[in-house]
Order: structure tokens, then sequence, then C-alpha cells
């Protein structure tokens, strides 16, 4: 019995012991990432951009229930005068949704996952117009639809990617990194300091973020003299963004490790930008609160 006891036990240290090895190296990467946060003036600028985008309208790509709204994987199309079309994420084809969903089910507490189609389906012709691309981090779920996009798109989209999101990868972000690099997409990268503009593309800010993952980007947005801010996945609910509140230990130190000090800072920095009457803050997967923003929804 004592026996037993003593291989249960070292059983349980080793199991323990090799869940660190995996999981310190994540937590000293992600807490290298702590740029500064552009500024109320910086983020304003925008505004008076000329020929600066004329829509932004977003995508539902797949959606379940959740005990407190409805779940998407979101991607969000930017349009200008001329027809260009900047598209930040790109959800999943339908098998990786219906994958992706089930894990969904028994983290969160969702119901089962409906795919509403790929993005190159939802966009339909426009797919030709998308000249830009971006993601808010390398995760599956905002990623894997490159590769229904790139079957239907062809060559000829570049992707603007941060310092951090190219060069840092964790067991959360590599799949991902892989889909990329063998994408359609050539590349492009954009340094990681403060708030960066893109050539070709006026009125659209980005920002490196970290927090979630080491190469989480903020985008910013404006549309007629408003301000977009998409955050991705600094918080999984605009609800828990503007109380403040974390996603638990198990999710941030295990399945996903992230720098909580960081994501902390960012929800009030975020709480802070929505409270301003000419800026709306956007959380990735919260369709819910994305349909009460007033945003439009893409229709091909
Ligand atoms: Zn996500």
């Amino acid at each position: 019995m004592r026996l037993l006891l003593k291989i249960l036990g070292g059983a349980l240290l080793l199991g323990v012991l090799l869940l660190l090895v995996f999981l310190i190296p994540a937590h000293l990467q992600i807490r290298s990432v702590e740029p500064g946060v552009p500024t109320r003036p910086e983020l304003r600028e925008l505004l008076g951009a000329s020929d600066g985008p004329v829509r932004l309208r977003y995508v539902n790509t797949s959606s379940q229930r959740l005990p407190t709204g409805e779940l998407g994987h979101t991607v969000f199309v930017v349009e200008w005068a001329n027809g260009d079309l900047f598209m930040i994420d790109a959800g999943m084809d339908v098998p990786t949704a219906i994958k992706f969903g089930r894990l969904v089910e028994t983290t969160l507490g969702a119901g089962e996952a409906t795919s509403h189609g790929t993005i190159s389906d939802l966009l339909g012709e426009a797919v030709a117009r998308v000249e830009g691309v971006a993601f808010t981090h390398l995760h599956i779920d905002h990623t894997q639809g490159i590769v229904p996009f790139c079957a239907a798109r062809g060559k000829g989209a570049t992707l603007f990617q941060t310092t951090w999101q190219t060069d840092l990868q964790n067991f959360n972000t590599t799949e991902a990194e892989e889909i990329i690099e063998s994408s359609c997409l050539s590349r492009n990268g954009i340094g990681s300091e403060g708030l960066i503009s893109v050539d070709g593309f006026p009125g659209l800010g980005v920002a490196a973020l970290g927090g979630h993952s080491p190469g989480s980007t903020l985008f910013a947005i404006a549309v007629g003299g408003h301000l977009w801010i998409l955050s991705g996945d600094i918080a999984n609910s605009k609800a828990d963004l503007v109380s403040d509140t974390g996603k638990g230990f198990l999710y941030s130190y295990v399945m996903v490790p992230e720098n909580t000090g960081r994501t902390e800072m960012l929800r009030g920095w975020l709480t802070g930008l929505d409270a301003e009457s000419d800026m709306t803050v956007l959380v990735a997967h919260d369709l819910t609160d994305i349909r009460e923003s007033g945003l439009a929804e893409y229709q091909r």
C-alpha cells in the first residue's frame, strides 16, 4: 500500500514538473512583451486622415450560444473609397469551426457551434479586393480561415504583422504560424513601437499589445469621425472587460499562458477608451456586443 502511494506520488510530481517545464518558457516569453500603449491624441490623429476608410463591417463565420449571450468567430472588413479591403482575422473553415466549438463547449459551457461558412464563401467576389490582411493574434480560431481565403484569392494580398507577432511563438501559436508561412500571403513587418500606420491604408492604426499572446495586436479604425478599436481576445466578453474580470487560473496559467498583470492593465485602459464618446472598443468573440454596437454585418 505504501509502495503504491509512493508510485502514485512520484507520478504526480513528475506530471507537475513536466507541466512546469512546458509552461514556464511560455510565461517568461509573454512577460517580455510590455510595449507602451497609444495615447488618446495619437489614436484621434487617425480621425484626421485624408482618404480614410469609408466603412467597417463584421462577418460572423461561426457562432455558439453562451449562458450570457452569443460567442462568435468574427472577421472585420475595412473598406476604402477605391474599393480596397483590409481583413482583420480569418475565422475557420467548417470542420475546424465545429472541432474548435467542442473545446468552447467544455471550457466555457457554450452550446453547439454553427459554422456559417468560410470567410471566402461569406465575402464572395469581394475576396479579390482584399489587399491587406492582419491578425489580432495567431490562435487557430482567428487564422485557419486563411486556407480557404487563399484558395479563393490566390496571391496578391499582403499580411501586416508586428515584430512580436512574427518572431514570438508558443505552443498555442506554432500551428497558425505554419499555416501562414505556407499561405498565399506575402508578409510585411511593421515594427512594434507605438501606434503604427500602414502604407496604403490611411486611417488604420496598429499597436502591439501582448497580454493574451505574445503577438496580440490592436487595430484602430477611423470611420466617419468615430474610432473603432478591435481588442482581439484581451477579454472574452465586453462585460468581462468593463467589469475587470480575468479568465481564471486554469485558462491564464495552463491552457493559454497569459501575462495577467498586462491583461489587467489593458482591461482598464480599453474600458477608459470605450467610455469616450468618439470611441467604441470591440471584443473579438462577443457577437452580442458587436451587434449592439451598431456596426453593420457584411452582406454579400
Ligand atoms: Zn479567440
